[in-house]
């Protein structure tokens, strides 16, 4: 996970490689492509900044680094350094609204210990989900909770009420095996 601040910790030199800039110590000819013989591009490590000193006079941190050399918007350049640094970026700095997780119905990790066994089929999971439809009710928590389906699941797809849970649980069963379930 990253959030803006870990983003500005990752050293500026490691940046610059993996950005393709032909780092020499704390210098590199400058991305803009202005340098003919001497590199104008500093590094400085200190204060995990880099400056030209030749005739584009750019300067910034890491993320002002991948904007220009990449010519990203700075949305991009975190997803940037997410692709090429790992994890998820957090826009949380930004204005950017906080709770949207990517997730698509495969991905589940949410679940307490004892459902593991069932959060780790997102097939079953996604089959399970067809057979219901949106709507909700007491019963059909109920029905989750007594059967060890977690409610998160049901709440992380915005509840989902099962029509005749008997036949569903025989369904299920027929389906995906009594162990699966
Ligand atoms: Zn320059």
């Amino acid at each position: 996970m990253h959030d803006l601040s870990s983003i500005k910790r990752i050293p500026i030199i490691d940046v610059a490689k993996q950005l393709g800039i032909p780092v020499r110590g704390t210098k590199a000819m400058c991305f803009m492509g202005h340098d003919k013989a001497s590199p104008s591009l500093s590094f400085l490590k200190s204060r995990n900044t880099w400056r030209c000193f030749g005739a584009c006079g750019k300067h910034g941190d890491n993320i002002a680094l991948v904007m220009e050399k990449e010519n990203l918007d700075f949305k991009s350049a975190l997803a940037w350094f997410a692709q090429h640094f790992g994890g998820d970026v957090r826009l949380s700095d930004s204005n950017q609204p906080t709770s949207q997780p990517v997730t698509s119905k495969a991905i589940v990790p949410l679940w307490p210990q004892r459902d593991a066994e069932f959060a780790t089929d997102p097939e079953l999971y996604g089959w399970l989900l067809e057979q219901c439809p949106m709507i909700s009710s007491a019963k059909a928590i109920q029905y989750l909770v007594e059967h060890g389906i977690a409610l998160e699941f049901a709440n992380h797809f915005g509840l989902r009420e099962l029509p005749e849970p008997k036949s569903l649980r025989l369904q299920l069963l027929e389906q995906w095996g009594a162990q699966h379930v």
